[in-house]
Parts: C-alpha cells; sequence; structure tokens
C-alpha cells in the first residue's frame, strides 16, 4: 500500500513513513494510492466479533506488511485494554430508528483515545526498531491534546508539545493537560483560537531545517493513521445494526473532518452508508459550502462545543482531492485562494460532495435543548458535541437505521450540561482528583519563532 499526497508533489511513501511524517512535505495531506474493497462475505464476517478483531481485519490491508500479524494483533490489544467499557465502542438506542454510539470510555472521555492510543502503540514500536528519537508537536481545540499525552507520557524517545487555544478550552480539557508530570509532555497555552495554533504547528512543519532538526512527527487528524484507526467504528456500529444486509446512516459532529472522514474512507471500503450527515455548530463554514458551493472563512464564535470550534478543517482536503478527481495542483491551488479567505467549489466537485455528505448545522439554544429534552425523556446526559450531532441527525432519520456518534463524555463540559439540565455530571473514578492535582502550563505568543525557539530549547535539555 502506497500512500501519495494531496497537492501531487510530496514523495510516495509506505505506512510506516506515512504515519511518522505526518504532513506531507508540499503541505498536503497522505492518502491511500487506492482504497481496499471488502467483499459482502468479508463484511458479514465482522458481525458480531470483538472491537479488537474488527480492528485487526478492517486496518490490515492498509499496513503493507510494515508490522506482522501477530505485532499487530499486540500493539491493538494494548491500545484498548485501558477503555472502561468491555464493548469500546457500545450502541445505545435512542429512538425508534435512531442510536448513539458511546465514544468516550477511553482514557480521556473523547472519540481522540481510539486513534490516540493505537497511534501511541505503533509509533513506540516503529521507534523500538530504530532507537530514533521525535518531536510531536500538535494543536488542539482540546481533546487530542490530553489525548495525545496521555499516550506517549513517560517514553524515553518521544517529547509531545500541545498548543492549545488560551481561555477556550474546558477546565476539565485544560486540566487533562496541564497536570501531567512526566518531562516529556508539554502545554502550551497561545494566544489565539484553534486556528492559529494549527497554522502554527502547519508553519513549523513548513520549516524543513526546523522539521529536520528536532524531527518533527504529527499526531493531528492530518495523520493518515489516526483516520485509519476511526474507520474501524464505522464497521463495527454498521454491522451491529444489520450491515451489510441492510443500510445505515451516520451522523459525525465535525470539526476538522477527520472522523466523518474515516466514515467516507468506511463508505469507499464497501461498507453501505446510505447516508453521511455533517453536523456543526454555530461555526459552520462546512454546511454553508455543501448548501452555497462557497468554502469561505468568517471568523471563529466560540461555542459550548469547543472541539469544534474551527474553520479550516484540515480533513477537508482530502475530500477535496477526490473530489476534483484526485488533481493535486487543483487542490494546492485552491488552499493558496484559501489563505486569501475562501473559494468556490467547481460544479462538478461540489455534485461530487453533495452526493457524498448531508449536513445540518445546530445553534447554540437548540444544542441545550437537545441536552436538557434528552435528559427529561433517558435520564442520559449527552455533551454538547453529540447534542450538535443529535440535532442533525433528527432532521436526516430516515428509513434506514441513523447512528450519531457520541464524541465525549458529559464530564468534559460540566458548565453547559448543567446550564442544561441543572445537573452536574461527576468525573468517572480514574478521574475524580482531576482538580486537586498540581498545573504546569507554558503561556505563548502566536508567533512561529518564538514557538521554534521553546521547541528546540526544551528538547535540548532532555
Ligand atoms: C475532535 C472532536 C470533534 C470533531 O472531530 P473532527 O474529527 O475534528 O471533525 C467533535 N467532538 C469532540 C468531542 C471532539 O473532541
Amino acid at each position: 500500500m502506497r500512500y501519495i499526497s494531496t497537492r501531487g508533489t510530496a514523495p510516495v511513501l509506505g505506512f510506516g513513513e506515512a504515519m511518522m511524517t505526518g504532513l506531507a512535505r508540499d503541505g498536503g495531506l497522505y492518502v491511500p494510492e487506492t482504497v481496499p474493497e471488502f467483499s459482502h462475505a468479508e463484511i458479514a464476517a465482522l458481525a458480531g466479533a470483538p472491537y479488537e478483531e474488527v480492528a485487526f481485519k478492517v486496518m490490515r490491508p492498509y499496513l503493507g506488511g510494515f508490522f506482522t500479524d501477530d505485532e499487530f494483533r499486540g500493539l491493538i490489544a494494548k491500545a484498548y485494554e485501558g477503555f472502561h467499557h468491555a464493548a469500546r465502542a457500545p450502541l445505545v438506542q435512542l429512538g425508534s430508528n435512531h442510536f448513539l454510539l458511546e465514544l468516550f470510555h477511553g482514557p480521556t472521555l473523547a472519540f481522540k483515545d481510539f486513534a490516540m492510543q493505537l497511534i501511541g502503540q505503533m509509533m513506540q514500536a516503529a521507534l523500538a526498531r530504530t532507537g530514533e528519537r521525535i518531536t510531536i508537536v500538535g494543536a488542539t481545540s482540546g481533546d487530542t491534546g490530553s489525548a495525545a499525552m496521555e499516550a506517549f507520557r513517560g517514553l524515553a524517545n518521544v517529547d509531545v508539545f500541545i498548543l492549545f487555544p488560551h481561555g477556550r478550552v474546558s477546565e476539565v480539557q485544560r486540566r487533562q493537560m496541564t497536570t501531567p508530570s512526566e518531562a516529556n509532555v508539554h502545554a502550551l497555552a497561545i494566544d489565539g483560537d484553534f486556528d492559529d495554533a494549527q497554522a502554527r504547528v502547519k508553519d513549523m512543519f513548513n520549516d524543513f531545517a526546523f522539521r529536520d532538526g528536532v524531527r518533527l512527527a504529527g499526531v493531528n487528524s492530518i495523520n493518515w493513521a489516526r483516520v485509519l484507526a476511526q474507520v474501524v467504528y464505522y464497521f463495527y456500529a454498521a454491522t451491529a445494526l444489520g450491515a451489510p444486509h441492510r443500510a445505515v446512516g451516520f451522523t459525525v459532529p465535525t470539526g476538522n473532518f477527520g472522523d466523518i472522514f474515516a466514515g467516507y474512507i468506511a463508505r469507499r471500503m464497501g461498507l453501505p452508508i446510505d447516508r453521511l450527515v455533517i453536523a456543526t455548530n454555530q461555526n459552520d463554514i462546512l454546511d454553508r459550502a455543501l448548501r452555497l458551493g462557497e468554502y469561505r472563512t468568517d471568523g471563529v464564535r466560540p461555542s459550548i462545543s469547543p472541539s469544534m470550534d474551527i474553520q479550516v478543517s484540515s480533513n477537508f482536503e482530502r475530500a477535496l482531492f477526490d473530489a476534483y478527481g484526485r488533481d493535486g495542483a487543483a487542490v494546492a491551488a485552491l488552499m493558496g485562494e484559501l489563505k486569501a479567505g475562501g473559494f468556490r467549489i467547481s460544479q462538478g466537485a461540489l455534485e461530487m460532495l453533495r452526493g457524498t455528505f448531508a449536513s445540518g448545522r445546530c445553534s447554540e439554544d437548540e444544542t441545550l435543548a437537545v441536552i436538557a429534552r434528552h435528559y427529561r425523556t433517558t435520564g442520559e446526559l449527552l455533551c454538547p458535541h453529540s447534542a450538535v450531532g443529535v440535532k442533525v441527525a433528527e432532521e436526516h432519520v430516515g428509513l434506514a437505521p441513523m447512528i450519531t456518534l457520541a464524541t465525549a463524555h458529559p464530564a468534559k463540559f460540566p458548565d453547559a450540561v448543567e446550564r442544561a439540565t441543572g445537573v452536574r455530571p461527576g468525573l468517572p473514578p480514574h478521574m475524580a482528583d482531576l482538580f486537586g492535582r498540581a498545573e504546569r502550563v507554558t503561556r505563548v505568543p502566536n508567533d512561529l519563532g518564538a514557538l521554534q525557539a521553546l521547541v528546540r530549547e526544551r528538547v535540548a535539555r532532555r
């Protein structure tokens, strides 16, 4: 299996290199050259299998032999053993034809753990072969950062720097990033929003002297291995509800477009997904793009679902690459226009995108109303991101079962949940002392040079 860049000029890589590289050297994102298709019988055989077995079968064709089968099974087992639910991703029924896929039973209580725990295991195994050291730098809207720190803390040959927007993550999210005591993890609060943090990380990758000097590696959702790990739960949930014998739909609370892009890959692999619905909060650039045919940024408005407060959805570039007939030069030109504010999507590409994705948005008031109604009718608390998904899904439920991805645990966003219901969700036992732990964080300016100096200095000190 070979991986090519969405901008067409970076070197073609194998799985291991694509995983360790993150962002391609031409500024693009790596995608598999071809997507393997599963037969009806192969998909049917996944029904009822343990999560780890589904993970092995779905991901194996993408590895190109980088890990042996035994090695890969071992890494998968370790990645998910720390989850606090035997099913890993349990399904809960919400209505006659509507289900919730709970993806928040991992160690940091958001779906990011599914990919991050596995990539942590895979990178460790790859580094152990060569004795190499790497520096991971990532931007987070709140949940990626804690998941990355949890996956890599304490490792001898990895330093992890996480940039999060100062004052724009929930207190639980912040504390999850600032309280790990290991010397190899570094929480950096940047003066800016998530898009600024993500842009500075991309700048660091595009500075090749810096990139090679500190051996930069990325674990943001631009990393193909993360998308791949998320493809698994689409197969797991769909086969539990009757696929491949019947089709299902998915609604995905969307920010950086990584999670829903994994659903798109699952569909291309042959999983019968009849609707793939993008759910956005008031930062609705993706919903507008699909409706109006124009991808144009207009500033982030902080919301009660902060992990989706994003304008520039990195992984949308992967969808555009396919929509533009895999023309890297065309994608590179669009991304240039985006830097100047936005672009109009061509008619052909728009038709492809509209044929593939549906979309909807959910306002702040609607988010609170869904959390309140859900609590009244079921006694269960929804996190605000999952509530955005539920609201949009309800507008799209049809004959096929609809599965809404519940992306985080309500206790990560207690203020919003309490505002909606009057009930403050408690942290699960393994995190009960979070508010008593000491915090360690460095406030940093939105300035590339200053950030690079800090990273160099801390890496040299270790
Ligand atoms: C990251 C995140 C999202 C958005 O996922 P993308 O892959 O960036 O689209 C939604 N909800 C929660 C809780 C998240 O942490």
